[in-house]
């Protein structure tokens, strides 16, 4: 099969492999569609997660299944499906205390496991879904993104009626941004530097800091004045760190949901006097079903999100398109015949 290895920064290299065997508990999936995710950009630019040479990249994947492992249930040959990456161990400290998604020896596609950039995968069976009939196999790719985007609202506390803000207008920002929605938010409001990209948070308020000389001030106006009750970092400055905190109502909450980098310096006493909430947000409890689900919903518009699709032989094109197109791309999808 043909697949896409990782060889060092900037190095990634399409080559032969052999299609890989299912475990028992596990399915071969021919890929029908795989979409690049802003990690596979950052893996690609720094390595911060430490991919060994010859790993085959992508953990964003759908496609058919070809065959099961001998103990596999519920999937047979010839299910369309798509896949969540992270596979827990089921025996370590955090998963034996309920957090799964922050396994302390995790199994993940595309990182210590051959990824989704080939012509086929191996993937543990309870970690797919179903795709439901009529969704595209790169609508249902998503599936994981939206996953991990859920945990992040859920983890900013996000109320129904409760203003939200939104910083960066990257996929993960303007996925977010859409996702809220669900939640029947009040003002919403995406900070970002791309008025094309800005332009997909459907419902929400965009404002673009190259046009706003106060980001602050344009923030609390977009809310009426009375500020934010939950706050979601999905762009990596330091000064958007600020921008939250600031723009937070007493006990509001900042989830954060992006690598920051320098290491911000971060009005504490703010936090103190107005006791704010700081927390984290990496991956996902199991919010697979409800993924789904929203996928599902046409009031979402979960799709738009999707900007190009591209076939598996144009993946330069699809890279670059995913890193530097950002007035004109969100998620780029690989797409195979
Ligand atoms: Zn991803
Ligand atoms: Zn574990």
């Amino acid at each position: 099969m043909k697949a896409l290895a990782f060889y060092g920064t900037r190095d990634l290299r399409m080559e032969e492999r052999a299609i890989p065997v299912p475990a028992e508990d596990e399915i071969l999936v021919r890929t029908r569609a795989a979409t690049i995710c802003t990690s596979d950009i950052n893996d690609l630019k720094y390595n911060t997660f430490g991919l060994p040479v010859s790993t085959i990249m992508g953990h964003e994947g759908s496609g058919d299944v070809v065959s099961v492992g001998s103990k596999v249930q519920n999937i047979q040959p010839g299910d369309r499906v798509t896949a969540h990456p992270v596979m827990p161990c089921g025996k370590c400290d955090s998963c034996r205390r309920g957090l799964p998604h922050l396994c302390d020896d995790m199994t993940h596609l595309g990182l210590n496991k051959g990824g989704v950039f080939a012509e086929y995968f191996c993937i543990r069976a309870d970690r797919v879904r179903k795709i439901p009939e009529g969704m595209d196999y790169a609508l249902a790719s998503l599936m994981e993104p939206v996953c991990v985007c859920l945990e992040a609202v859920e983890r900013a506390a996000v109320q129904p009626g409760g203003n939200v803000l939104i910083l960066g207008d990257g996929p993960f920002g303007i996925l977010t941004a859409k996702l809220v929605q669900s939640r029947r938010p009040g003002c919403v409001v995406v900070t970002g530097r791309h008025d094309f990209r800005l332009k997909h948070a459907t419902h929400a308020v965009g404002i673009n800091e190259k046009a706003a000389p106060d980001i602050q001030e344009a923030i609390l106006a977009a809310s009426g004045g009375e500020g934010m009750d939950s706050a979601i970092l999905c762009a990596g400055n330091a000064q958007a760190v600020n921008t939250a905190i600031q723009c937070l109502r007493a006990r509001g909450t900042l989830a954060i949901f992006s690598v920051v980098s320098p290491m911000p310096d971060i009005d504490l006493f703010r936090v103190h006097v107005k006791e704010l909430n700081l927390c984290g947000c990496c991956n996902d409890n199991d919010y697979l079903d409800q993924a789904i689900q929203l996928l599902a919903d046409p009031a979402l518009r979960l799709e738009e999100v999707i900007t190009h699709r591209l076939p598996f032989a144009e993946w330069e094109r699809a890279f670059h398109l995913a890193e530097f197109g950002k007035d004109e791309a969100l998620k780029v999808t690989l797409t195979f015949d």
